[in-house]
């Protein structure tokens, strides 16, 4: 008998192949961080099949770094005409603005669109990019260029036996021996009350970023070194924010949740992260054990389909804990897509049910069936002389028909029924 809690390990031919320089992504260890065997899905299926929300996210990442770039690196171009954009006669006498405008966002946005036709997105997701890039423009306030650190700047770490590798969207040093890493996020944020309980603890001290990507990439700027070899700097503390774009808020800033960490809480998730990869050296690579464990983050398993657990063992992978807006908004999600797939799949049914002249379909193990049914109407042509006759008729006595004022028809349906005995 199979122990669900302790499986038995992965074939030799079935576990991918880590290289001795195999560098774990952030997203291979944010799936190993809640399930070791949807990080190996991961390794397998390269994060598996795109999606319009991933795409959403490159399109907006890669908009929002050249806008970052252009106005601290070359804030002069910025009241130059460009495509569509064309700046206005204030834009052009104001030389000292490092600020991008909205429209030239908006351009800028069409051009990465333009050079990545892969990145299929459908109206509404465009819809979205143009106002959260239109909101990042104005919320934007660009640093001093000499406080930049690092704008999707590439930093490594060798712990734990690999190399580990981020890069933040942009870091900034705020002075005072602080550090800011920011994140920028094209989802709807959490509800604040549920990112509190999960950032900070009843003292009201932050316990983590309540990201796991955050807290790495704090632990990889504190200890790491870039490219060059260099370490970025000393910081007695850092500041994990994650900014959302889709709401601008009265001040003109973008929403966000904030938590601030020092280095000696940092010195604790090293030790932490350490470990998980040693885990992952020795017992997952090492002993080819990949344990499934299943939770709400099923609903983001690279491939669910692969997973060893049978699906009764992982309800959360059927959104079963629907217990924050954003497992709602996920589960909403997956319901609209289930029943768009369930439309098509029947559609099909019909279409060859029809084509192998079937009256019904005996629906899989049960005493259902899919059947063309028959169903009788009536329509009636002009109500107002069916009444005026039916009046007549009673007034004078004599008998009231409807027939010349209706039409029989038949409708024909194709749905679910009894199987009859
Ligand atoms: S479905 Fe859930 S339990 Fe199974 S591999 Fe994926 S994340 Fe792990």
């Amino acid at each position: 008998m199979i122990n669900w809690r302790d499986l038995p390990p992965v074939p030799e031919a079935e576990q991918p192949d880590f290289p001795e320089d195999f560098t774990p992504s952030q997203t291979f260890l944010r799936h190993m961080d809640q399930c070791d065997r949807a990080a190996m899905l991961h390794r397998v299926y390269g994060g598996g099949a795109g999606s319009a929300q991933l795409n959403r996210g490159s399109l907006f990442h890669e908009t929002a770094d050249r806008i970052i770039r252009l106005s601290i690196e070359s804030p002069e171009e910025i009241a130059h005409p460009r495509g569509d954009y064309q700046p206005t006669p204030e834009e052009v006498a104001d030389q000292t603005s490092r600020k991008v405008p909205p429209d030239l966002g908006k351009v800028i946005l069409a051009e990465v669109m333009d050079e990545h036709p892969e990145l299929q997105v459908p109206a509404e997701e465009r819809d979205a990019l143009r106002y959260l890039i239109d909101h990042f423009c104005r919320a934007f306030d660009p640093p001093p260029p000499r406080q930049i650190l690092g704008i999707e700047k590439t930093l490594t770490l060798q712990t734990g036996g690999f190399r580990v590798l981020i890069r933040p969207d942009l870091i900034v040093d705020r002075g005072g021996g602080l550090c800011e890493v920011n994140d920028w996020k094209t989802a709807w944020p959490p509800d604040s009350e549920s990112f509190r309980a999960q950032a900070f603890d009843a003292a009201g001290r932050p316990r983590w970023a309540g990201n796991f990507q955050l807290n790495m990439a704090a632990v990889v700027i504190a200890y790491g070194l870039t490219d060059d070899g260099l370490p970025l700097g000393r910081f007695d503390r850092y500041r994990l924010r994650l900014a959302f774009p889709r709401i601008l808020r009265q001040d003109g800033t973008l929403d966000e949740r904030v938590v601030e960490v020092d280095a000696l809480q940092l010195a604790a998730f090293r030790e932490d992260l350490d470990r998980q990869l040693r885990r992952l050296r020795e017992v997952c690579i090492g002993e080819r054990r990949w344990q499934a464990t299943p939770g709400t983050h099923c609903s983001e398993c690279p491939a669910p389909n692969a997973c060893p657990l049978p699906r009764y063992l992982r309800p959360e992978s059927q959104h079963a804990a629907l217990d924050s807006p954003a497992a709602l908004e996920s589960a909403a999600g997956a319901w609209l897509f289930a029943s768009r797939e369930a439309a098509t799949i029947k559609r099909r049914v019909k279409k060859a049910a029809e084509e192998l002249d079937l009256d019904a379909v005996t629906i899989s193990g049960g005493d259902e069936e899919l059947a063309f049914t028959v169903t009788p109407k009536v329509e009636i042509r002009d109500r107002e002389a069916m009444l005026a006759e039916a009046e007549d008729a009673s007034r004078e006595g004599r008998p009231f028909s409807r027939e010349p004022f209706i039409r029989r028809t038949e409708s024909v349906e194709f749905k679910k029924r009894k199987r009859k005995p």
